[in-house]
């Protein structure tokens, strides 16, 4: 026998990442409350389901959530920008190649214009491959007198509204890790393939500075241009720059879900929850003694959380020593949605708190939530301007206070949809009428999309 094979095989020592039964404190949550989990009409489905589940493949490697903690570390002092970007809800219908690659697509653009506006590096991530469980206001939905389950995202039902598809069917997590899969593998082609090189995104942003109305963006262009041409002079390794990391994360809601990904790394013994690399606590999840926060205080990826306007200090203070014991640089990041409205006021005091606490977060801007308001003709909508707003306000308090602000989450798509009101060439709520796709919150298009960066790009390099 070689010395090898007399070794016990425990979770622990297998080579690959295992499954995480019995690791003391992972399932410390299902003694506490949860809110917006939901009530599986079939038990028999769900165990099977959450069996399956434990012992698939991990969607992204312990090694890698290990990278992104450093990136976010980098990012937290100030020295790289997070871009987070992706649909409110990823559908299974929409988890097509195109609408997969035009979101990638859009993403890398942003990226381009915000490296340079930076002047440092941009952590790429997707609110992709993954972002399928909804929070919900409400727990039903009544049309026409009818009354039914709301929708909870494709993980949970389905969008028609009927009896059979509002029924939460845990069968769908399944689908959801297997259309995570898929998209992941498209993402991991696209960005380690070619897709990414450099001088061929900067190509695709030059269809944008060409319409008339984002004109006022093309000196910014123009400087890109030329700072392109000077790395080709001076020799760069472009074909170095066809491959760029880029990270999937989702706000981890569906706790049955999440537990079942969850495995043991064989490097360092500890628990990676391997359906994402980052994973955010929602504002509505976020109560300190509550299932969310006791879960992912256990799990070794960065960690976010949200922030609304009713946050306190002592509220942040509090999510810090829970989720943060060690003040580990890059494990967590403090998503801040306040409203454009709020920002200037709301901010200051919990970065202040915060900071004199000698705690170290990442802070990063949500300009989307804080901002949803209901267009007169009855959809549910964000106005550019206010969306510009917020994250004005974000970097004005961070400058004032001399603190770091450290990237940007939104809402947006690579597709020509019509959700969100306003931008240089202007969508108008007559337009919602016939693009407006969103299962969930109001998205930027792609246009406003890149319009954002290009905004925030200059704001960066003041
Ligand atoms: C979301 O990110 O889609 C969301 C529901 O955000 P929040 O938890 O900030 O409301
Ligand atoms: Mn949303």
């Amino acid at each position: 026998m070689t010395e090898l094979s007399e070794k016990p095989v425990s979770p622990l020592t297998s080579t690959a990442q295992s499954g995480a039964a019995n690791y003391p404190g992972l399932d410390n949550w299902r003694e506490l409350p949860a809110s917006q989990q939901p009530t599986w009409s079939d038990p028999a489905v769900f165990e099977a389901s959450v069996k399956e589940l434990s012992v698939l493949p991990p969607l992204v490697f312990a090694g890698e959530v290990d990278i992104l903690r450093e990136r976010l570390a980098a990012a937290a002092q100030g020295k790289a920008f997070l871009l987070q970007g992706g649909d409110c809800a990823e559908t299974f219908e929409a988890a097509t190649a195109d609408k997969i690659s035009a979101r990638v697509r859009t993403i890398l653009q942003m990226a381009v214009v915000l490296t340079y506006g930076a002047a440092m590096p941009v952590i790429k991530m997707g609110r992709m491959a993954g972002q399928f469980a909804k929070p919900r206001s409400s727990n039903d939905e009544t049309r026409d007198g009818v009354t039914l389950p709301a929708y909870r995202g494709d993980i949970v039902n389905g969008y028609d509204f009927t009896p059979e598809s509002r029924a939460h069917d845990a069968s769908r997590m399944l689908k959801a890790y297997h259309t995570s899969a898929s998209t992941l593998n498209l993402i991991r082609a696209f960005t380690q393939g070619g897709f990414a090189d450099l001088r061929l995104v900067h190509q695709w942003n030059k269809g944008f500075t060409e319409n008339p109305a984002h004109a006022r963006y093309e000196s910014l262009a123009r400087d890109i241009d030329r700072a392109i041409k000077f790395m080709a002079s001076c020799g760069a390794d472009f074909e170095a720059l066809k491959r760029v990391e880029f990270y999937a994360s989702h706000e981890a809601l569906l706790l049955d879900y999440e537990r079942a990904l969850t495995r043991i790394d064989s490097r360092t013994g500890l628990p990676y929850d391997t359906s994402a690399h980052f994973l955010w606590i929602g504002e509505r999840t976020r109560e300190l003694d509550h299932a969310h926060v006791d879960f992912l205080s256990r799990v070794r990826n960065p960690i976010g959380v949200k922030l609304g306007p009713s946050t306190t200090g002592d509220d942040a203070l509090r999510l810090i020593d829970k989720l943060d014991p060690e003040r580990e640089p890059g494990r967590l990041t403090f998503i801040t949605r306040m409203g454009a409205g709020n920002i200037r006021e709301k901010l200051p005091p919990i970065v202040e708190r915060v900071t004199a606490s000698g705690a170290q977060v990442l802070w990063v801007t949500d300009p989307m939530h804080g901002n949803t308001v209901t267009s007169p003709n009855g959809y549910k909508t964000r106005n550019f301007d206010d969306v510009i707003d917020e994250v004005r306000g974000f970097f004005e308090v961070h400058h004032a206070l001399g603190t770091v602000p450290g990237g940007l989450h939104v809402e947006m798509t690579g597709d020509d949809v019509a959700e969100c009101l306003g931008g240089a060439d202007p969508i108008d709520q007559e337009a919602f009428l016939d693009r407006y796709e969103s299962v969930c919150d109001p998205r930027l298009n792609h246009m406003q999309s890149l319009e954002m960066a290009f905004l925030v790009a200059g704001a960066l390099s003041k």
